[in-house]
């Protein structure tokens, strides 16, 4: 019986990519998914039948992997990061009929990534915030922001900014600003886990200095996170 494997492939490289994706992969004879992470793989896998489809056709490519599953093969969909976190993981399962076996396999999400690098700052409650209001209403976007600041979270923000869409994160900020400290540190981390990784460490009261786009994502600590050897650190609450 043929099978979906949806499959988050991690950040970029490979050594992030978890062995299960990785054999998920390697049992496929079709792999699809947006070109940029086509292209991040193509390289381990050059016998694969590779499929690039584009940005914004999420529900075709889901019926399109459907199609091949039903011709007899095994497929893979993947997304960056971890397949559920805004990624091809739900749409996926509510498109695909009972009768076809589907498997989500977990990978390294972006904030995992990009915390890494930038230190240790998700050592305490955090919660995770696309600024993308293509399929989320703003204003409860807006509200989340606003709550988890009052909450004293650290967030994790994903697609802060696109060329289309440069206002949101103004927003974001003013209102972060409004319960944490403009001291709050910031890391601002652009392709986390690839050959080009570049990370920022800022402020709240100085991160829209910095350039940020759809390839960053920006981890804003809470009122306890500090710096320490230009690494950010959200203290679990240990004494020593
Ligand atoms: N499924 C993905 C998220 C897709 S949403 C995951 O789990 O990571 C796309 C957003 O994720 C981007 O706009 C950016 O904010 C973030 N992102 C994805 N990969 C990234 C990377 N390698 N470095 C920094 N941010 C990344």
């Amino acid at each position: 019986m043929a099978k979906i494997y949806v499959v988050g492939i991690g950040p970029g490289k490979k050594g992030d990519m978890t062995f299960r994706a990785y054999d998920a992969l390697e049992k496929s004879d079709v792999i699809i998914g947006y070109k940029t992470y086509i292209d991040l793989i193509k390289e381990y896998f050059p016998e694969k039948e590779l499929i690039s489809s584009p940005m914004k056709k999420e529900v075709d490519r889901c019926r399109e992997v459907v199609e091949i599953a039903e011709s007899g093969k095994t497929v893979s969909l993947i997304s960056s990061g971890d397949a559920g976190i805004y990624g091809m993981a739900g749409i996926m399962l509510e498109i695909v009929p009972e009768s076809i076996e589907t498997e989500i396999i977990p990978g390294v999400t972006a904030s995992n990534a990009a915390a890494a690098t930038a230190g240790a700052p998700l050592m305490h409650d955090f919660a995770t915030i696309s600024l993308s209001d293509l399929l989320t209403d703003w204003d409860l976007i807006k509200k989340r922001v606003d709550l988890a600041s009052q909450g004293d979270f650290v967030i994790s923000l994903y697609n802060p900014k696109s060329k289309g869409r440069t206002t949101q994160i103004e927003d974001a900020a003013e209102i972060m600003l409004k319960y944490k400290s403009p001291e709050t540190p910031v890391a601002i981390v652009r392709n986390a886990g690839r050959e080009d990784e570049r990370v920022t460490a800022a402020t709240l009261g100085t991160m829209l200095e910095h350039e940020i786009d759809m390839l960053t994502v920006i981890i804003i600590g809470n009122s306890k996170t500090f710096m320490k050897n230009g690494k950010i650190i959200t203290p679990r609450g240990y004494k020593y």
